[in-house]
């Protein structure tokens, strides 16, 4: 019988195949064993849990949908199902294995050669190595396109000049998936970049108020020099990085809705054993009505973050149904999440509960993976036919 959880109201689990509901159960099962004694402790610390990297492996859904390689071959659901069970219990731990599969590891399975795919998919695969995904630069976080990292093309390789900022799992990345700017033809080209490569430096952000335990770099990159047997031949344009950000925006969009079932989950345990006024919390009518939008929002974003999976198996999904489901559902956790921080009165502020991790944790991913903003405006420009992204001239 599947755990019965509170948040589970529509019995979203019928939706799922067989395969799935395991999938579900066994990682929810080894996350909440495994994990979550700890999460909390290494989230004040801001320390990455090494010594979990096993568990989290033995999740196995690292390679996410990518089929052969020692990758699990998952649907997409399957595997969106797998990140919001992760999110519920740590939203890090979701991160860290989006940034590394479904950033990473995609990259490598959607751009790279087969000797590439032979070469890194297999121990990235199974967490014996682990990756970084580096778009983003100081000057060029929304408008990414523009990145004035530079590739220029040498004997036998590629020397790569140029700065990353916010590279999640760079600290301690083996490979490190970076983009750069060709020096020939102005395009944006992929390059596989190893750690201790002679120019690169990677210094950890300090001081997040979210997402503690991921471990987000800023990468120097002097003079690095890629051998063509690490180029990623397929990346030509900066269109070949929306072919993978379109799927992982798809799994980012399961991780509020993780992090809101978890949040929702605690706060219907919570308002039931405490009590105020001589009544437990849970019946004050205040109360309940926060409760049950938090609730209506997490079923509404379960059914569109599952259509959206069932449109990208059936080959249907759009670029900016993506970002709408993103833009849409990490709102309306936002508001979920708030609520369930108000639910808890003083405890909801303090990080030995859920509840105020999890308000923290949702701000970053609010922001990464295309902001609010520049994802609406993705949906805008598909809907409408107008890109409206820079100001009127
Ligand atoms: P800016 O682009 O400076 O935006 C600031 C504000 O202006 C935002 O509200 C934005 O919506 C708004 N804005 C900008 N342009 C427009 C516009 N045209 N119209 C309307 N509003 C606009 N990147 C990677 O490559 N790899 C990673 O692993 C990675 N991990 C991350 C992890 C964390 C914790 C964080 C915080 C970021 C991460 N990022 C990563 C970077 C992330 O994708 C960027 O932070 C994000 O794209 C926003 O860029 P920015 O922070 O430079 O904000």
């Amino acid at each position: 019988v599947f755990p019965p959880y509170a948040s589970d109201y529509y019995h979203y689990n019928d939706l799922l195949t067989p395969e799935e509901q395991d999938l579900r159960r066994k990682v929810r099962a080894i996350m909440e064993k495994e994990v979550a004694p700890v999460m909390t402790e290494y989230w004040e610390k801001a320390k990455f849990p090494f010594h979990l990297i096993p568990k989290l492996a033995m999740l196995g859904v690292a390679g996410g949908t990518i089929k052969g390689y020692g990758c699990p071959g998952l649907s997409l659901t399957g595997s969106a199902i797998a990140i919001a069970e992760i999110a519920r219990v740590d939203a890090s731990c979701s991160t860290f294995i989006l940034v590394h599969s479904s950033l990473a590891m995609l990259t490598i399975a959607l751009c790279g050669s087969e000797a590439q795919k032979q070469k890194y998919l297999l121990s990235l695969a199974s967490l014996q190595t682990v990756a970084c995904w580096g778009l983003t630069e100081p000057d060029f976080g929304s408008d990414a396109s523009s990145l004035r990292t530079t590739a220029k093309k040498v004997d036998g390789g590629w020397i790569i000049d140029g700065q990353k900022r916010w590279i999640g799992n760079s600290t301690f990345a083996d490979v490190l998936v970076i983009f750069a700017r060709n020096t020939t033809t102005n395009q944006i080209n992929g390059f596989i970049v190893k750690k201790g490569a002679p120019g690169l430096k990677v210094a950890k952000i300090e001081n997040k108020i979210g997402l503690r335990i991921v471990q987000n770099g800023d990468i120097v990159l002097n003079k690095v020099f890629v051998p063509d047997e690490d180029y990623l031949a397929s990346v030509k344009t900066f269109q070949d990085t929306n072919k993978i950000l379109a799927v992982s925006r798809v799994m980012v969009a399961w991780q509020p809705i993780g992090i809101s079932m978890g949040v929702y989950d605690m706060c219907h345990r919570y308002l039931k054993e405490r009590k105020q006024f001589g009544a437990p919390l849970a019946a004050f009518q205040i109360n309940q009505e926060k409760l049950v939008l938090m609730l209506g929002n997490i079923q509404a974003m379960l059914l569109v973050g599952w259509r959206l999976c069932k449109l990208y198996e059936s080959g249907k999904m759009t670029i900016g149904q993506a970002s709408m489901a993103k833009a849409w559902i990490t709102l309306k956790a936002r508001e979920t999440v708030s609520l369930g921080r108000e639910l808890l009165g003083g405890n909801g502020i303090l990080s030995d509960f859920l509840v105020a991790k999890a308000f923290c944790d949702l701000e970053p991913i609010y922001t990464y993976e295309g902001t609010y903003d520049i994802n609406s405006l993705i949906a805008g420009r598909e809907v409408t036919g107008f890109a409206s992204f820079k100001p009127a001239a």
